[in-house]
């Protein structure tokens, strides 16, 4: 086994110790049978939240009720779930309950696909009731049980369907795909930070063209927030979304500027997307917009900063086409005499005290602007001398 599942030995040799069963589950086992880089590695276990509370030294009851606790073990923490069915589902969301269990295959039972319901023991020992293994050779993505029961139960999965499908590059089964269709509607129960998430996930995956067809072809972008106004939103994205988009600023930048007539404060809130990803997005807007009219230079460097480069490059390439490389960028951005304000040889107090009879004011900041911008064109240089004495002349220029 992995690395990230070497971590867990101990959790699971003190559960197996002690009497208890506990498993690997979920995206970690499908994963690994994949051969594809494990992200998080979840744990199942017969154990009760109290008796893993007792058991662990260090542990986080992140979710109690539903029978999840973080244990930390030698600077490793891991997501430890007890088995558990769900009950009713009323709201075609969260179960109105959960019901711990002693059976491993009833927890399995209640995960969506089959390939997410797979558990693995330490000795690398699958337990696969419902040939997950055989639909990760297919590429396939099966719901457990009728699709039609598992999507009424909670909606969100339709949109899961996708996004694994993207992530993973697999297909849609026809049963699934025709399910989503029927139930498209019900996704609006769903909150839209866990909408956001999938689709912020299905535009980082591999198979993402997949997944913008598969939202065409079910209509289910017809039950999300922007696109259910936009019939051709989808297809303008496969048009140029080519390549998977890793940043959400991007995919937000993207869908502002593919879609024509809303108002982006609204749609963004509707949405509740983070004050950062939204910052990120207007900075590339604003971006792309300069580039276009003036090419890569100072300025535009300067503002992004080297951390939006790689946000920039994808944007370019998805509403342009064309290839920036990361390295021509950043080594023109080495170049720059100035890479914040910070830098500058002089200071909105140096400024104001160069001047003892005038009060605060605007024209501080606007000097302060217009210092910034000659020293990175190069045609000041960065130095307090020089800088000072432009500084008076221009004082002199304004007063007369
Ligand atoms: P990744 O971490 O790569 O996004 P994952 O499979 O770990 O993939 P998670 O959303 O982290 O996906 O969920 C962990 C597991 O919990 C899934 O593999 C699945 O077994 C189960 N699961 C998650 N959400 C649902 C849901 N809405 N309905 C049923 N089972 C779910
Ligand atoms: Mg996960």
């Amino acid at each position: 086994l992995g690395e990230p599942f070497i971590k867990a030995k101990n959790i699971i040799n003190t559960f197996e110790n002690h009497g208890f069963e506990a498993y690997f589950v979920g995206g970690s086992v499908r994963d690994y049978l994949l051969d594809i880089p494990i992200g998080d590695v979840d744990i199942a276990t017969n154990a009760k939240p109290d008796e893993m509370l007792k058991l662990f030294k260090r542990t986080v009851p992140v979710g109690i009720e539903h029978g999840t606790v973080i244990i930390i073990d030698n600077g490793h923490d891991f997501e430890v779930t007890t088995y558990r069915t769900e009950g009713d589902y009323e709201d075609f969301r969260r179960p109105d309950s959960v019901e711990f269990v002693t059976d491993l295959k009833l927890d399995l039972s209640r995960r969506d696909f089959t390939i997410n319901a797979m558990a693995m023991n330490m000795n690398g020992e699958v337990i696969d009731p419902y040939d997950g293994q055989s639909h990760l050779k297919e590429r396939m993505i099966h719901t457990v049980g009728l699709a039609k029961d598992r999507f009424s139960e909670d909606a969100l999965r339709m949109l899961r369907a996708i996004r694994f499908a993207s992530q993973l590059d697999f297909n849609i089964s026809n049963d699934v795909s025709a399910a989503i269709h029927q139930y498209k509607d019900l996704l609006s129960k769903i909150a839209v930070e866990r909408i956001q998430a999938e689709l912020f996930k299905m535009f980082k995956g591999a198979g993402v063209q997949r997944g913008l067809s598969s939202l065409e072809k079910t209509k289910l972008d017809q039950a999300l927030p922007l696109f259910n106004y936009e019939p051709n939103l989808v297809s303008k994205l496969k048009a140029h979304v080519i390549d998977l988009i890793e940043y959400p600023s991007v995919v937000i930048a993207a869908l502002t500027l593919l879609s024509d007539h809303h108002f982006f404060d609204d749609w963004i809130k509707t949405y509740k997307i983070s004050n950062q990803i939204k910052k990120g997005a207007i900075l590339l807007i604003n971006s792309l917009n300069h580039y276009n009219q003036k090419g890569v230079n100072e300025e535009l460097l300067y503002k992004l900063g080297e951390s939006q480069f790689r946000p920039f490059i994808e944007i370019v390439h998805v509403m342009t086409g064309e290839c920036l490389e990361l390295k021509a960028l950043t080594m023109q951005y080495e170049q720059l005499p100035i890479h914040s304000r910070g830098d500058l040889a002089i200071s909105g107090h140096d400024i104001m005290s160069m001047f003892p009879n005038m009060s605060k004011g605007r024209w501080i900041g606007e000097y302060l602007e217009q210092v910034e911008r000659l020293v990175l064109l190069k045609q000041i240089s960065n130095n307090h001398k020089d800088i000072e004495s432009e500084v008076k002349r221009w004082k002199e220029l304004d007063i007369n």
